[in-house]
């Protein structure tokens, strides 16, 4: 049975709003029109009096719904919480109206009221969310037992939790074994160091915290988060074991170095790469692949493939500190050697400068710029590199024993390209390929993680094959909850950079345990405990929630029901935006509570000429940028009314119907920008919702209603500015079409 509502509204008279705004009409309509039996001004609402007033109400007057009429709920947080039973909306009247509109002006006030009057529907259409709590199992899952992955063991054994390390060499170790010495990351950052390994493996063998699992590979994955079943390859094949979060540190592997023919690979028997400088250093020293002579002179060519359209589009960050070392080696090996090393540029930064000043102060080694015209063989397999774009400003020629390539890092994610009308290419159901690369499904074939997803074995990668979630915001996240990468899969990197990594993704999977465990959710929701319900007896088995959640939350049965994990959810609620059926929802966020906050704004008559227009802006940059756009006191057009989403993937069409047979004359939709370096927090959903308006277009012509009167824009955190100019443009174009003609029906 519903519980009855009891609803208490609170107006803050603080920040200028009780200036702004005419408290005692906002008191009068709560009273009255909207029937709220508690509603009180406060001077100031945060302070432990006001926040006292709303609990010590709560407990006398049995309030089950508290609506706070004050700042962004982004302020106060703390302040403003209250027990689990009572469901609490923050209305930001100081920026929707105080900060942003006209003061005291009749246009400022009905948008208060209409705020209002869309906060009370907002808590009347939706419960107080109950966590799904469960248990689960807390054991860190690392993949890979290089340097990365050895620190975020010993860092999450650390912080409390054990760890299983899967690594698929017969030791651990990773690249840094192979490499005797490396460039400094200790000052005076002048001399080559250890590369501290043994150390590691000593320290990780000896913890009884970390089971150790060599020569063996990741059969498959099952499950979710805080609940994954494991079944291992080799090693102790056959055996499953459960684990609550993945960290997956599989590392890198070095460019293809069979596509440089033209800087001599392959063609010329004293051409070799960085890589087998190493393998030469570590099995009797580095000789010449000719004749196993002692090289007199050695040239290195930096961003051999690197930064290069035809290759590695870009930088792997390293290349240069390590070529800059072998040089050293080299010297160190042989005294009399010449060393040239030609670059487009030196990238050696931070406390790595001084490690650049002193190699340059080897008088063995020239350092000099250029572009490569050509790398031809000489007598005698000697190497002729041909430089143009020089500081000598005409070409110049090189001419060495041997000649090192210093190529790239490819993630262990990133597969050669198989043609996309193979069946491996395509392991779910996506429209077209450049919906694969916007994030849809795993990277075709990296068969790391094999996880028995519906959307794909392993995790979904960005353009150059890298699994992160997101280029700016959330390093360590990708684009499967509870799964984390780190290191050089996740990004080319140094082994400095690769230990911070895996500090940084295991607390990252420690933080996820507690989350799961209190049944909260991951980044970027971090904390909400509601989770999508699906009323499965009115499924069509249409799969566009399948299909569509970013997070492969969602696995299905036979008939193409679909079955959820709540545990792999991140709350986005895309899936609600795409069911046609609207049976997905949330206790405090679905299509009927949207809905009924729409149909609660108060249209003016048409000789009025006070348009309303509606404007869905995303919960992630759009409305923050709101936030600082009314810190600034921009002035706002009165006639928009505002309603956040969790993001622009969860707006379902009928709400545009909706508000259009309402009388509303427009909707703007405001979101994040999509692409490949999207910024949407939720990867695809402004990019579904765009999508989606193609069949908004189409109602809208069915309905005989201009096109200008939906629109969907991005906006992100930094374009605060622009928000008065885009509210005024769409309103421009609204004055132009004129006012809805289903006004008043
Ligand atoms: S809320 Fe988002 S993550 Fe969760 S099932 Fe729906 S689409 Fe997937
Ligand atoms: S979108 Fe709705 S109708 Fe379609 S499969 Fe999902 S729950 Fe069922």
């Amino acid at each position: 049975m519903a519980i009855e509502t009891k609803v208490g509204a609170y107006l803050c008279a603080g920040c200028g709003i009780g200036e702004a705004v005419d408290m005692a009409g906002l008191q009068k309509v709560a009273n009255g029109e909207l029937k709220i039996p508690v509603c009180k001004v406060h001077e100031k609402l945060c302070l432990p009096e006001g926040v006292r007033m709303i609990k010590d109400d709560i407990a006398a007057e049995g309030l089950n719904r508290v609506i706070i009429a004050g700042c962004s709920f982004r302020t106060k947080s703390l302040e403003f919480q209250f027990d689990d039973h009572v469901l609490t909306d923050r209305l930001a009247l100081r920026e929707y109206v105080a900060w942003t509109l006209e003061p005291q002006h009749e246009d400022s006030q009905a948008a208060a009221e209409d705020y209002l009057r869309m906060s009370a529907a907002k808590v009347r259409n939706s419960e107080p969310p109950e966590a799904l709590i469960e248990e689960i199992n807390r054991t860190v899952l690392v993949i890979g037992g290089g340097k990365t992955g050895m620190t975020a063991a010993l860092a999450a054994v650390a912080a409390g939790s054990e760890v299983v390390i899967v690594e698929k060499e017969t030791q651990l170790g990773g690249w840094a074994a192979k490499f005797s010495k490396v460039f400094p990351h200790e000052a005076p950052y002048t001399t080559l160091q250890d590369n501290g390994i043994s150390e590691m493996i000593r320290q990780v063998e000896a913890e009884p915290k970390i089971k150790v699992r060599l020569a063996a590979t990741v059969k498959r994955i099952d499950g979710e988060p805080g609940k994954f079943e494991v079944e291992l390859e080799g090693g102790e094949a056959g055996q499953t074991f459960k684990v609550g979060s993945i960290i997956q540190a599989s590392g890198w592997k070095p460019y293809d170095a069979s596509k440089l023919g033209h800087l001599g690979y392959g063609r010329l028997s004293n051409v070799v790469t960085n890589v087998q400088f190493e393998e030469m250093q570590a099995n009797g020293g580095i000789l010449r692949l000719s004749d196993r002579r002692a090289p007199k002179s050695v040239a290195f060519i930096q961003c051999a493939g690197s930064r290069d359209q035809e290759h590695l589009p870009y930088c792997s960050a390293v290349c240069c500190r390590v070529s800059l070392k072998q040089a050293l080696q080299l010297r160190d090996k042989y005294p009399d050697a010449k060393v040239f090393i030609l670059y487009k540029d030196m990238r050696s930064p931070g406390q790595y400068e001084a490690f650049y000043k002193a190699v340059q102060n080897d008088e063995g080694i020239f350092l000099t710029k250029g572009e490569v015209v050509r790398v031809d063989g000489l007598p005698d397999d000697r190497v002729e590199i041909e430089l143009s774009d020089t500081l000598f400003g005409k070409n110049v020629s090189i001419q060495a024993d041997m000649l090192i390539l210093a190529t790239g890092m490819v993630p262990t994610t990133k597969v050669e390209e198989i043609p996309l009308d193979s069946a491996e290419a395509q392991p779910v159901t996506t429209p077209d390929a450049s919906e694969q690369k916007a994030g849809a499904s795993a990277e075709a074939g990296a068969h790391i993680l094999n996880l028995s997803y519906r959307k794909g074995s392993d995790l979904p990668t960005l353009k150059y094959g890298f699994p992160d979630s997101h280029y700016i915001c959330f390093p360590y996240e990708t684009q499967r909850t509870a799964i984390f990468a780190a290191g050089a899969v996740r990004a080319p990197m140094d082994l400095s950079a690769a230990e911070n990594d895996g500090c940084g993704a295991a607390l990252k999977a420690v933080q996820a345990l507690h989350l799961i465990g209190s049944g909260a959710a991951l980044h970027p929701r971090a904390g909400d405990i509601s989770y999508p319900d699906f009323f499965l007896q009115r499924c069509t088995q249409c799969k566009r929630c399948t299909e569509e959640c970013p997070f492969g939350t969602l696995d299905e049965d036979a008939k193409g029901t679909p079955q959820p994990h709540p545990f792999r959810c991140r709350r986005c609620g895309v899936c609600m935006g795409a069911c046609p059926e609207r049976i997905v929802s949330f206790k405090n966020y679905s299509v009927h509570m949207i809905g009924s906050m729409l149909k609660a704004i108060e249209v003016p008559e048409e000789d009025e000429e006070k348009p309303r227009v509606l404007a869905f802006m995303c919960e992630n940059d759009a409305l923050p940028s709101l936030d600082i756009a009314a810190k600034h006191h921009l002035r706002l057009n009165p006639f928009v009314r505002i309603i956040p989403v969790r993001c622009l993937g969860s707006m379902n069409v009928v709400w545009i119907a909706d508000a259009l047979s309402a009388g509303i004359d427009g909707v703007l939709l405001i979101g994040c920008k999509h692409g490949d370096d999207y910024q949407c927090h939720f990867i695809k959903g402004s990019e579904l919702a765009n999508r989606r308006m193609e069949n908004v277009q189409e109602k809208l012509k069915q309905l005989v209603l201009e096109k200008e009167r939906v629109q969907i824009t991005t906006l992100a955190l930094n374009e605060w500015e622009k928000i008065p100019q885009v509210f005024d443009n769409f309103m421009a174009d609204i004055d132009k079409v004129g006012a809805n003609p289903y006004k008043g029906f």
